[in-house]
């Protein structure tokens, strides 16, 4: 059936079968003309076809619901897919207006399936039958995932309930992606000019080649431009001697969604606080943290406090004993005045050089981007057998773009990986990995498109770009996810990669982190941009034994956020909140020192409020962190980090494994108990590891 069609909606490029190499979109086919009527006709098919599983005449089975519900919206989701990449990887005023106009539509739609009633009744009988329909172990969990959608979509509300509880999440969807423009564009209307050698005061040769091409590419050639991107503005602070320019960058970039004017956030977080209270209310929870953590590994805010908290002690008096150095160090040159939060990277850096006896600026000429990618890919073959071949010539959205072929050891198609690694004022800040294709083998078996997307800045032309260390720490935690999303092996779409609970799915990612750090991947792929020399041993043991230092500012950073993003979503109801004064007090609560400010202050936390993803959930990194210690800790106690068993398992149990299995059991399969916290103590520098045992990965 053809749904009346205008002229644009016949031949938009999301209709029929792409005859690219793998499947990967068209993107010189692709305009951002073209998503409004893609959109609208793969709303109306997956309508369609819900509308028809809904009203089957004939009994309720697996295969004509469950399964059938997971082969609908097929353009829908390709549709999606491209947009939302190019909405946060390289989005023009064009496609940020589809973005305003689709996020409550999209939202609407997905209420309409997950509030339908006949649907509804389909599913909950299937439930109630489920011993007797001989349904395999993949297919018994997908039926369990979709009827926990349903319920918590609201299916089971009388009218009145479904109505508003559908009023509240596109209203959540339309703040949502306000909030997240208004941050782009308060980093986009940023730009530091340094004008002359006094304005670039301690800055390295690194730093002034990067702000030099983010200078020519905004059109001041001769000038340097330091941005809101992590990996500009925090070299900036750790560099700059010039106190002045240190206040006035910080306060930018911490300031951002809090300038007052169109782009301010604040009356948004308020109103999306007041909404999910409301949400979980009718929902039958008492707070939305509740009702968040129920479907996740955590279950409880109470589980998430408790590990908070006994992270949170030793962190802040160890951050203190931080700020009292850096306040000593501060007299020591001189200065006369508190240390301030736009003082504590450039007097940590001075430590560093003092008491490991190197700097970033040593160690970035054997961080070269290229050479780290080959370190990731090395990483997996070692563990998984992988292998990568660069493709030329694929059609890809910009041309900074490289695609990869991965096969596994014998050479079979495991699917492609993408890789952008550069910042541009079309690209949302931060690292992110996505897929343009979700594995699966329901509808044949179909490998997945993953993306890595980065911010790093480009070296200068010619020159290869090189990273930090925390860049290269970064590049290895988006390759982990990318490596979830590509070794998936289940048949349904639902539980495919990392569409697993949002505590868990940080595990594939921070684990992998590990390997970057291992002598056998530095010692061989940390070779110098010129020389070509690996990083000399002793440097590399001091870049080792610099891992721990300052982890007190770092812990407490992140979970004064997550503590944060917890107190705004334990409120039983909310009116008029004032959100920067709740996340002073907030803060003050804890006794947040002073000196320190939080990794994501609320009106540019988008973690917690572009979307639903990590709101009462910003602790999932601290969760997954001990799964990750405790994980890598399988390996070491073999004594090889290569362990093919360990590995074996690991592939099994977590990578290949998407949701198949709720998170404890399968962490449990793989590591035959249940987590143990000790590891993650261990591995911040808070706890000295038991003797004889190794400890961590140096
Ligand atoms: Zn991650």
């Amino acid at each position: 059936m053809q749904a009346a069609a205008t002229p644009e909606m016949a031949d938009h490029p999301f209709r029929g079968v792409w005859d690219t190499p793998f499947g990967v979109p068209p993107f010189e086919r692709i305009t951002p003309e073209h998503f409004r009527p893609a959109f609208e006709s793969g709303l109306a098919e997956q309508r369609r076809e819900i509308e028809a599983i809904a009203v089957n005449p004939a009994e309720p089975s697996f295969d004509n619901t469950i399964a059938a519900l997971e082969l609908s919206g097929r353009t829908l989701r390709r549709v999606s897919a491209v947009f939302f990449n190019l909405a946060g990887a390289h989005t023009n005023d064009a496609i940020q207006a589809v973005e305003r106009e689709m996020a409550p539509v999209l939202a609407k739609h997905r209420n309409a399936i997950f509030m339908n009633e006949a649907l509804f009744r389909r599913v909950e009988r299937l439930y109630d039958q489920r011993e007797n329909l001989g349904l395999d172990a993949e297919q018994r969990r997908v039926l369990d995932r979709y009827r926990t959608i349903f319920t918590r979509a609201g299916a089971q509300l009388g009218p009145e309930g479904k109505k508003r509880l559908a009023e509240i999440t596109e209203r959540l969807a339309t703040l949502g992606t306000q909030f997240s423009q208004n941050v782009l564009a308060d980093e986009k209307d940023y730009a530091l000019v340094l004008d002359g050698e006094g304005d670039l005061a301690g800055l390295p040769g690194f730093l002034r080649a990067s702000a030099a091409q983010a200078a020519g590419e905004r059109g001041l050639p001769g000038k340097h431009v330091i941005t809101l991107s992590r990996s500009s503005i925090e070299p900036f602070l750790q560099f700059s001697s010039r106190r002045d320019l240190r206040e006035q960058a910080f306060r930018a970039w911490t300031g951002r969604g809090e300038r007052g004017g169109a782009t301010d956030n604040k009356a948004i977080v308020a109103e999306m606080v007041a909404l999910r209270a409301e949400r979980a209310k009718l929902l039958g929870f008492p707070t939305f943290a509740h009702f968040k953590l129920s479907d996740m590994m955590a279950k409880t805010p109470e589980a998430v406090r408790q590990l908070l908290d006994q992270v949170w002690q030793p962190a802040r008096a160890r951050a203190e004993q931080e700020a009292g150095a850096l306040q000593a160090l501060v007299r020591e040159e001189g200065g006369n005045f508190e240390l301030a939060p736009w003082d504590w990277r450039y007097y940590a850096e001075k430590l560093r050089q003092r008491e490991h006896a190197f700097d970033e600026a040593q160690i970035k000429p054997y961080l070269q981007l290229d050479k780290m990618i080959e370190a990731a890919f090395h990483t997996a073959g070692r563990l998984f057998g992988l292998q990568f071949k660069e493709l030329h010539g694929l059609p890809v959205y910009h041309p900074d773009v490289r695609v990869f072929e991965v096969q596994d050891a014998n050479g079979r198609h495991v699917g492609l990986f993408l890789g952008d690694y550069f910042g541009r004022p079309s690209k949302r800040s931060g690292a992110w990995m996505s897929s343009f294709r979700i594995q699966e083998k329901l509808a044949g078996e179909i490998r997945p498109t993953i993306v890595n997307v980065m911010n790093f800045s480009k070296g200068a032309a010619g020159a290869p770009t090189l990273l930090s260390f925390d860049d290269a720490r970064t590049l290895f935690h988006e390759f982990g996810h990318a490596l979830h999303g590509l070794l998936s092996d289940v048949t349904y779409p639902l539980i495919a990669g990392t569409n697993v609970a949002t505590d868990f799915v940080e595990l594939p990612s921070q684990l992998y982190e590990h390997w970057l750090s291992r002598p056998e991947i530095l010692g061989r792929f940390a070779v110098h941009e010129r020389t070509g020399e690996p990083m000399p041993k002793a440097l590399l043991d001091k870049v080792l034994a610099a891992r721990n230092f300052h982890q007190g500012f770092a812990t407490v950073e992140y979970v004064a956020s997550a503590l944060v993003d917890m107190e705004f979503h334990l409120l039983p109801s909310v009116d008029a909140l004032d959100v920067t004064a709740f996340e002073t007090a907030a803060l003050d609560k804890i006794g947040m020192p002073k000196e320190i400010v939080m990794r994501h202050r609320t009106p540019h936390f988008t973690h917690v409020f572009s979307g639903d993803g990590y709101s009462a959930g910003y602790y999932s990194y601290l969760w997954s962190e001990v799964l990750d210690a405790d994980a890598f800790k399988a390996f070491d106690e073999t004594g090889d980090v290569f362990d093919p068993a360990t590995a074996q398992r690991l592939e099994q149990f977590i990578y290949a494994a998407g949701y198949r299995r709720e998170p404890a059991a399968a962490y449990h399969a793989f590591r035959g108990r249940a987590p143990e916290v000790e590891a993650l103590l261990e591995k911040r520098g808070f706890r000295a590891a038991p003797a004889g045992q190794p400890s961590g990965e140096v």
